[in-house]
């Protein structure tokens, strides 16, 4: 029940309407029986979501597209993950001073250890934007090789060379001799629903392939895999551990993992497109 002594969290972005985080954190406050609400706000500039959290005396935020990045220059402090990975997803108020860290990076990570050991492997991602940034650093901070593909090279290149990590072309899969692969780009939603950017040929048993996009759960990446032998990890997974990160950063109780996984699955499988 909000009541006068309700804390607030919220998610600020734009679009915002699709988020499931109001979903996956609600669950976890009723859960645990905080007085705590989750709400999302759709803003056009990070400088107003800052504006928000202060003016209105929100317990935390959490921040997505296209707001991470920009809001970091309105913040009082980010911690030095945030700032090696250049993105901002989480915001907690202490004592008037906002401050910003990543929880992406520890989603990438979490959702892949329930499946494999990272250290000495060879990884791949896909995509050169914010996802990107997390997985890799979340890949070389867990001890893996990590090369990197992008659509387009200068991009891939600059942040390759930002980020310590092996900018290679697509003809270089065979040669790769990848083990785990990470889709960090958009192909397999919307209207790339039923594309992949590796082919079924491309895949192999034992690989571990995360593909962070979750509309569809199942995406042609994770069906191709799974027919291919490969294990699959969901980007549910993903959005769950960074999810269960920011919920124990904001309220300092460990997170009902369970809780807040049934709530994002029941909530996809409600959706009517
Ligand atoms: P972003 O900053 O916009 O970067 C998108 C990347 O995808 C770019 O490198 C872009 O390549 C590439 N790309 C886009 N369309 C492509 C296409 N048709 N073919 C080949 N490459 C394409 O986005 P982001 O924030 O990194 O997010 C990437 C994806 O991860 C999104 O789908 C997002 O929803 C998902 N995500 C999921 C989670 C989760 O918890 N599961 C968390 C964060 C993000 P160019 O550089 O060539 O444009």
């Amino acid at each position: 029940m909000i009541n006068a002594q309700t804390a607030y969290v919220a998610i600020f972005g734009n679009p915002v309407a699709h988020s499931l985080s109001p979903q996956m954190h609600n669950a976890a406050f009723n859960h645990l029986g905080l007085n705590l609400a989750f709400l999302a706000f759709k803003v056009n500039k990070a400088a107003e979501a800052a504006v928000a959290i202060r003016t209105l005396g929100l317990r935390g935020a959490s921040i997505t597209i296209p707001h991470k990045e920009a809001i970091m220059g309105h913040l009082d402090e980010v911690d030095d993950v945030g700032r090696a990975i250049g993105a901002v997803n989480t915001v907690v108020a202490q004592e008037d001073r906002l401050l910003g860290c990543n929880t992406d990076w520890l989603g990438v990570v979490r959702a892949l250890e329930q499946v494999t050991e990272l250290g000495g492997k060879r990884c791949l991602v896909l995509g050169a934007g914010g996802a990107a940034r997390a997985a890799i650093f979340g890949l070389q901070n867990s001890g893996a090789e990590v090369f990197l593909m992008n659509r387009n090279q200068e991009r891939g290149h600059s942040l390759a060379a930002e980020m310590n990590c092996i900018f290679v072309e697509w003809q270089s899969w065979d040669r790769l001799e990848i083990q785990l692969l990470v889709n960090a780009t958009p192909v397999g939603m919307s209207a790339t629903r039923d594309q992949s950017l590796i082919s079924a040929e491309q895949l192999k048993g034992g690989m571990v392939v995360l593909d962070m996009v979750y509309r569809p759960l199942e995406t042609r990446l994770l069906k191709d895999a799974a027919t291919a032998g490969s294990i699959c990890v969901s980007g549910l997974e993903m959005l769950l551990h960074q999810g269960v990160a920011q919920f124990e950063i904001w309220t300092g109780e460990e997170a009902p993992v369970e809780v807040m996984r049934q709530a994002l699955v029941e909530s996809l499988a409600n959706e009517t497109d």
